[in-house]
């Protein structure tokens, strides 16, 4: 994953970042021409303050990234806030204050990671939330990472529940599924763990951080490309069928 993607603030004068389109996965761009930035009324009254330094300023943006696709031209919208940036100016040869831009809604969203087409509509559902809020509200993106870790369990055919000492039927918790999972396939507890414990911290205290939440998104893309995309077991099919041919393919064996 390329985390510098991934920023939360951008520069004004180049603002242009490649998300990749959530059609068909091609680099967006920004239409120039649609970028807008108006300052509140209360923030040009404070201009007349004596003592008023730029980063006083409230401004809000609105903008369209298109995709770069020509069969596709997918369409996001995207809004948010100014900020600025202290900054070696090359110009002027002197630090200053340059002006940002905070995104804090694109929809629809650019996936942070690949989405797998053989996971459930319900998990991908999940997945495509949490990369919407990942620019609105941190927390709840780690915690619909976390709902979304829960509905790859069923996809995985993982029980639910169970019957406890007393003969009745109770929900299995998430921790539990998991360790139902490592004793079905072997090597993702601690990924998967991992995952829980960033969701319930998000939702427990109502805070991540963007670091954290990245990661999380890295670990559940591995976790989905062994588990549901089998990746390992595919390279794994096409090197026994190579040393079986003696390198040669279909194509190259004439
Ligand atoms: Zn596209």
């Amino acid at each position: 994953m390329n985390e510098e993607l991934w920023r939360k603030e951008f520069s004004f004068d180049d603002f242009s970042p490649p998300f990749p389109c959530p059609r068909c996965s091609s680099k967006l761009r920004l239409r120039k021409d649609t970028l807008k930035v108006l300052e509140t009324g209360y923030s040009k009254a404070a201009r007349a303050t004596p003592d008023w330094e730029p980063d006083w300023s409230t401004q809000r943006f609105v903008c369209f990234l298109e995709c770069g696709n020509n069969s596709c031209t997918e369409i996001i919208a995207v809004s948010g806030e100014t900020g600025t940036q202290e900054k070696f100016i090359k110009e002027v040869n002197t630090w200053g204050m340059v002006s940002t831009l905070l995104p804090k809604s694109l929809f629809p969203a650019p996936p942070i990671i690949a989405v797998s087409k053989k996971l459930s509509d319900v998990t991908s559902t999940h997945l495509w939330a949490s990369f919407g809020l990942f620019w609105s509200d941190e927390a709840s993106a780690a915690n619909r990472l976390r709902v979304a870790v829960e509905s790859l369990l069923d996809d995985l055919n993982i029980p639910k529940t169970t019957i406890n000492t007393k003969k009745k039927r109770v929900p299995l918790s998430l921790a539990s599924r998991i360790d139902k999972l490592e004793a079905k396939k072997k090597g993702h507890k601690d990924a998967l763990d991992a995952l829980r414990w960033i969701g319930n911290h998000a939702s427990h205290s109502g805070m991540t951080s963007t670091e954290v939440l990245l990661a999380g998104f890295e670990l559940f893309e591995g976790v989905v490309a062994e588990l549901i995309d089998k990746k390992s077991a595919a390279k794994a099919a096409m090197a026994k069928l190579l040393i079986k041919s003696k390198g040669k393919t279909k194509s190259s064996s004439t």
